[in-house]
């Protein structure tokens, strides 16, 4: 975190993190599991929110990279901080309600929480799909300003579904990069975070890059590394990371929320933003701005106070 971050342009960085996450769903679910060829072949180059894919969605409708981390939102928002419970409930609400999508160790973890009421899976090698890193957004924002909070946090969320040491890791590092983004770093700080993960992870290491970009958290964040620290604004990250197809709903969102922190709000094209559902933009970014008014940094800085909601 930078010492003299101001908290009126966090909370601005928040809000297009959040929006970001929710657009770069949005923009890669109809590609969701295809390929770089297939894409080609139906789209040239896919830029716009369509719709259709797999699921059938509406263009601009989001998936549950946006509605879990909505979940977690959610939760700490109503109970003002921390609380793992609020956040296994909401996602108990959400599987009860059918949503449109759902993986598979994501519903294991819920359902283990609705019948037993476990707030951990136990340790599970396999663990290492991408669904815990994808929702890892609400407790960044809650933790600004204390490293140490958020890497506790980002670990117990990820627990409910994923207890897996490289998921852990994928955590605790796109929580730091939100951490750094929010704070306006620069590319050559967040880069210098993702190589300190590769030096513990070597997996990590997305140079060069392999050109997976399934739902293994692995390949998940190399791609989204890849696209996002050779991008220059928030369109063509977002959109080439999704244009690899692949778990693109899921690529898409992540790189959506670290170009969102990064390139800031006014770098998400508007022609996005009015494809997408007015009530999810609006409480995305309702809620990005009240969890950072909840934060460390927030608190901490007094004169910074009155800026906050
Ligand atoms: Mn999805
Ligand atoms: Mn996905």
């Amino acid at each position: 975190m930078l010492p003299n971050a101001d908290c009126h342009d966090c909370r601005t960085r928040a809000r297009a993190a959040f929006a970001g996450l929710a657009i770069g769903d949005a923009l890669g679910a109809p590609v969701e599991f295809m390929t770089v060829g297939e894409i080609r072949a139906e789209y040239g180059q896919l830029r716009d929110l369509v719709g259709g894919g797999w699921l059938r969605l509406k263009p601009g409708q989001v998936t549950d990279d946006t509605e879990m981390s909505l979940c977690i939102a959610r939760a700490l928002d109503k109970s003002g901080g921390w609380s793992l419970e609020g956040i296994a409930e909401n996602f108990a609400v959400w599987l009860r309600s059918r949503p449109i999508d759902v993986g598979d160790t994501c519903r294991r973890g819920i359902r283990a929480y609705m019948l037993k009421g476990t707030l951990e899976t136990p340790p599970n090698e396999w663990d290492g799909g991408n669904g815990a890193a994808m929702r890892v957004l609400p407790v960044a924002l809650l933790t600004l300003g204390d490293d140490m909070l958020l890497q506790r946090y980002a670990v117990a969320q990820a627990h409910l579904t994923h207890n897996q040491p490289v998921s852990d890791a994928a955590c605790i590092t796109l929580g730091r990069l939100v951490h750094l983004a929010v704070a306006g770093g620069s590319k050559h700080q967040l880069r210098r975070e993702v190589d300190s993960l590769c030096e513990r992870f070597a997996t990590f290491r997305f140079d060069p890059y392999r050109g997976l970009a399934t739902g293994y958290v692995v390949d998940t964040l190399q791609t989204v590394f890849h696209y996002f620290f050779r991008s220059r604004n928030f369109e063509e990250c977002v959109v080439e990371t999704v244009n690899q197809g692949g778990d693109a709903d899921t690529t898409g969102a992540i790189a959506g929320m670290l170009a969102g922190a990064y390139y800031g709000m006014e770098a998400i094209p508007k022609r996005w933003v009015k494809k997408m559902d007015r009530r999810v933009m609006e409480e995305v970014q309702t809620l990005a701005e009240r969890l950072v008014a909840l934060s460390p940094l927030c608190r901490r800085d007094p004169s910074a106070r009155h800026l906050c909601p």
